[in-house]
């Protein structure tokens, strides 16, 4: 048997199982109307998938005349996976379903510490997040470990991390005696990835996080752009002025330092900002957010003028912002623009809450979702294969 051999058997599972990611509930009858399978066939699937614990039998449908018929659904959490997000003062854990929802969430308040300790800290909550949940480790499929830095394409090194000093991080550590695959991931790649997800529509974009520190990802064919080493779509250090302030990354002026949370909140918590922006309507308020989403603007103006894809705004903001915000980041895009620009390119993320954590989780859960409905690709090709440069 040659690699290029497919099975028909599983082939034909594959259709039915990919058929409840598209309709709530189906009776047997109904499968076979859309599939033209015959009903002993159907038969003998359904009890695979049913073994499997993938779907399973509801109610009696309605039927015109004759003997209802028994309804199955899909069971979402018989596959899981976990998603932890490391930021510098708490550790976010999601456990997702099937279908991409948030089944447990944890957020525990641990603050970031670049020594041993914390890897055995977060592994210790790991394996406590798998043994309390109330689901078997056979459902659980792996856990993502999503970083505030630029991972390599295999989750295993972490290449560019200077939010938080990752150098004593071990993965090595964290996965001890954790007998489902753990890998690192790239906070805002897989906020990205939660977005598609649940934004099918989306097949190239700008991915934006507008978070503590800015971040950008790169979406191709609805896969991740990694870049020659993972850089692609780091927006956030395009250079504002060269006489700014010191960017974390070393350098001077990088848009990050314009738009990153101290400077637009300047000691105020998030709601406070906002409740005095909108309800008040303050107008040094209202001057700062301006000046922010005009600066903004003028970073994305650059990566408009290169790949002209979609803008996604997302990240720790996305849920206060407003339509008349991301309309005036699209104008002022189109101010800027040196070509005629059609309207409805810059929106507003889907994904609100927890989306790196969320993303973290989601492509081992993708692989097992027949590929014909599958809304992301799995780890092994989420960022699209690129031809090796040298
Ligand atoms: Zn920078």
């Amino acid at each position: 048997m040659n690699d290029f051999y497919i099975d028909p058997k599983r082939q034909n599972k594959e259709r039915i199982l990919g058929l409840f990611f598209q309709h709530d509930a189906l009776s047997k009858p109904q499968i076979a109307e859309l599939t033209g399978f015959s009903l002993p066939t159907i038969n003998g699937h359904m009890k695979d998938l049913e073994n499997m614990g993938m779907i399973g039998p509801g109610e009696l449908m309605d039927s015109s005349g004759g003997r209802p018929a028994i309804s199955y659904r899909l069971q979402p959490r018989s596959k899981l996976a976990l998603g932890a997000e490391i930021r510098k003062d708490f550790i976010k854990i999601c456990l997702c379903d099937l279908k991409g929802e948030v089944v447990k969430l944890w957020n525990i308040g641990v603050e970031y510490k670049n020594e041993k300790a914390y890897s055995v800290k977060l592994n210790s909550l790991l394996k406590e997040a798998i043994s309390t949940c109330g689901y078997p480790l056979d459902n659980i499929l792996g856990i993502g470990i999503s970083i505030q830095g630029v991972v390599s394409k295999d989750g295993t090194e972490i290449i560019f991390s200077k939010i938080l000093d990752t150098s004593e991080l071990d993965i090595d550590v964290i996965r001890k005696d954790i007998s489902i695959p753990v890998r690192l991931c790239h906070d805002v790649k897989t906020a990205a990835l939660a977005e598609l997800w649940h934004n099918r529509k989306v097949s190239n974009g700008i991915y934006i996080a507008l978070s503590e520190h800015l971040g950008g990802a790169l979406i191709k064919s609805r896969c991740i752009e990694h870049g020659r080493s993972g850089y692609a779509g780091s927006w956030d250090h395009i250079t504002y002025s060269t006489k700014g302030k010191l960017c974390y990354c070393g350098r001077r002026g990088c848009i990050d330092t314009y738009c990153n949370f101290a400077t637009l909140f300047d000691g105020e918590s998030i709601p406070d900002f906002f409740f005095k922006l909108r309800e008040e309507k303050s107008k040094s308020h209202e001057e700062r957010w301006r000046k922010y989403l005009s600066t903004i603007a003028f970073g994305l103006y650059q990566t408009w003028l290169i790949l002209e894809r979609r803008i996604i705004l997302g990240g720790d903001l996305s849920m206060w912002l407003i339509p008349d915000d991301v309309a005036f980041i699209e104008n002022e895009i189109i101010n800027r623009s040196t070509f005629t620009c059609k309207p409805g390119f810059v929106i507003k993320s889907r994904v609100e809450h927890h989306a790196s954590a969320i993303g973290a989780a989601l492509p081992y859960l993708a692989e097992e979702i027949p590929e014909y409905v599958r809304p992301i690709e799995s780890w092994s090709t989420y960022c699209k294969p690129e031809t090796v440069e040298f």
